[in-house]
């Protein structure tokens, strides 16, 4: 039988705006070693826009047209961004046929009759388009200032690079620095750049980061952890966090997060505060303490 204590536990957790799904969820919070951040719309807002528009082979007009094409086919927040800015710039959006999405690297559709590939430099190159010296060096700048490099390609020939950046949520800062008071390890994990990611990663005090990881990896790094003796939570939101919300000892789900990031957690962060995730670490500890 669930002990009272444990009951109790579950009922605070709801008045502190935290769904704990079970009793195991809150036991085992109390044991954890290593908690481990999905970066894009958990750690950041999730709602990106785009702050450079650099047009290399086309006019800005034309880039952003292209781009607001294809990327009007695809949920992600980079997209949602790219479109808000075709919109703004009040440019007309042309047709787009054939859309694919190569999960976590990038996008691609025939536009007036032309392929076009939007993504990141890896996805692009893999494509066989060549990726200038001078291009390189404006993406790394970009990286270097937190913001993710979107490049656009019109056939072979990269068109342009949209830059777009999120920001932070407001207390994402304090709630790292609580966690690591309280003797936990922090990890960030994300599907965007080595470059970005650190520069994210810096601004938030997180020291340990690993970037580039496919949505399918994102579980496999869980688990690496695991084999190494830690106790395992994972804070993340999206389609691509499900697998690793289930792996983890304790999934915890952003509560604006995908319906599947939801259903997949132990605990849910009603209020998508990460703070709560501290408290509910602070919780379990109360809660066990009681028991023991
Ligand atoms: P995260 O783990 O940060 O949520 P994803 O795994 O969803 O990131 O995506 C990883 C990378 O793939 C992005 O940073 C971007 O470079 C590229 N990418 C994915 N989808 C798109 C898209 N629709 N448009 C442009 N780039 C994309
Ligand atoms: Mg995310």
């Amino acid at each position: 039988a669930t002990p009272t204590a444990v009951t109790v536990g579950i009922g605070r957790g709801a008045e502190l705006g935290l769904l704990i799904r079970n009793g195991e969820a809150l036991e085992v919070s109390e044991k954890l070693t290593a908690i481990v951040f999905d970066k894009t719309g958990t750690l950041t807002r999730g709602k990106p826009d785009v702050t450079d528009v650099v047009a290399l082979a086309v006019p800005e007009d034309r880039l952003l047209a292209v781009a607001a094409a294809v990327e009007h086919n695809s949920q992600h927040p980079l997209a949602a961004a790219v479109v808000r800015r075709a919109e703004s710039a009040g440019v007309t959006v042309p047709a787009s046929e054939r859309f694919t999405t190569f999960g976590g690297r990038g996008v691609s559709a025939v536009v007036d009759g032309e392929e076009v590939l939007i993504g990141n430099q890896p996805f692009l190159e893999e494509h066989g388009v060549t990726v200038p010296e001078g291009a390189e060096r404006r993406i790394a700048a970009l990286q270097d200032e937190g913001k993710t490099a979107v490049l656009v390609a019109a056939g072979a020939d990269l068109a342009g690079i949209l830059a777009i950046a999120d920001t932070l949520k407001p207390t994402t800062k304090r709630a790292v620095a609580e966690l690591k008071r309280m003797g936990l390890s922090v990890t960030m994990i994300t599907g965007d750049n080595e470059r970005t990611a650190n520069a994210i990663a810096r601004e938030v005090g997180i020291e340990d980061v690993h970037a580039g990881v496919l949505p399918q990896e994102k579980a496999q790094e869980v688990r690496a952890l695991q084999s190494r003796g830690e106790v395992v939570a994972f804070v993340g939101d999206g389609i691509n966090d499900a697998p690793a919300l289930a792996q983890a000892d304790v999934g915890i789900a952003i509560g604006s997060g995908t319906d599947v990031a939801i259903e997949s957690g132990d605990i849910v962060l009603i209020r998508d505060d990460l703070i709560d995730a501290v408290a509910a670490v602070e919780l379990s500890r109360k809660v066990m303490s009681r028991i023991k």
